[in-house]
């Protein structure tokens, strides 16, 4: 029986903090596993080449696979086994429904809807299942031992305020967020004493790591990245497009259609079909500032704050 201690890395700093400690506490078997959602910065890409040359370890990229799932729902649209469905709908739907191989984007092509603060259904199918099924699996079923590193940190959301350093998940499998009492400042602070540059997003003002954006982003954080990653935007509108023509009611926007006059008041077709477009534009504005932030407003609490680290709280 072998025991492995692996972590799960985002490119963020809190698990990134965590490779270095257990690599401090000389944790044995250690191995590092990154999760590709396909809805990641580029530069998380290369801060992940580069972290994994400064620590001396391989990070095993896992993605999820929604082939199966995509081509199962094409056979039921093609023999009409699908209610509510129009002609014309299924034609469209048709015409985009092919696996891309970007997780995300199939996700929500299958879907025909993207995630979203109150229904965030991608860090499991996304993060956790992949992970799961193809790392801590394999490893549990030859009678191996999982420790399962975890860059939480308890002061990072409401929903992480609990979180217990140490867990038996069961069948060999165990949770451990060594972290979880450390702040911010401890996390960047173990990157200085490592010698290990932090992500340069967070230099580029932003407050979390990862999708890009991220469906529990705020106003602030849209602003910033409309500003300095406009392709970033370019590309979710672009899904917009491609998940509405795959969707019954044709209309998949990355963030929810939101109802607040002071910004539907114009609503129009293109609103309805390129949300993040709109809801940049509304980023750039005083409306809703401080008194009305609509994003965070609509926002669960607990978003993206699972318990298991793999997305960056911010
Ligand atoms: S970072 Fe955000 S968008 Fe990406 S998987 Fe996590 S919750 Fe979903």
């Amino acid at each position: 029986m072998v025991k492995w201690n692996i972590v799960s890395v985002s490119g963020g700093k809190d698990s990134t903090a965590t490779v270095l400690l257990a690599q401090a506490l000389e944790a044995e078997n250690l191995a590092l596993v990154f999760a590709d959602t396909g809805h990641e910065h580029p530069l998380v890409y290369d801060y992940l080449v580069y972290l994994s040359d400064a620590v001396g370890l391989p990070i095993q990229t896992v993605k999820a696979d929604f082939s199966f799932q995509i081509e199962r729902k094409r056979r039921k649209l093609e023999s009409g086994d699908l209610p509510g469905w129009t002609d014309a709908a299924r034609d469209r739907a048709l015409a985009v429904l092919k696996p891309t191989g970007n997780p995300f984007l199939d996700l929500c092509m299958w879907k025909g809807r993207f995630p979203s603060a109150k229904a965030r259904f991608c860090t499991d199918f996304l993060k956790r299942d992949p992970i799961i099924e193809q790392v801590f699996l394999p490893a549990l079923d030859a009678g191996d031992v999982v420790w399962s590193w975890q860059g939480v940190r308890r002061d990072e959301s409401p929903a992480r305020r609990y979180a217990p350093e140490f867990e038996e998940v069961g069948g060999g499998l165990f949770n451990y967020r060594p972290i979880a009492r450390w702040s911010a400042e401890s996390v960047f602070e173990a990157h200085r004493v490592m010698g290990i540059e932090p992500n340069p997003l967070y230099k580029m003002g932003m407050s979390r790591v990862g999708c890009m954006p991220c469906v529990n982003c705020n106003k602030d954080e849209l602003q910033n990245i409309a500003l300095r990653m406009p392709e970033e935007v370019e590309r979710v509108m672009e899904w917009e497009r491609l998940v509405s023509d795959a969707a019954r009611r044709a209309s998949a926007t990355f963030f929810p259609v939101v109802t607040d006059p002071m910004i539907s008041s114009d609503a129009d077709v293109s609103y309805e079909r390129h949300g993040i477009g709109r809801m940049v534009e509304w980023s750039k504005t005083s409306r809703g500032g401080r008194q009305f932030d609509l994003l965070a407003a609509s926002a669960d609490p607990a978003a993206c704050s699972s318990s298991y680290g793999l997305c960056d709280a911010g």
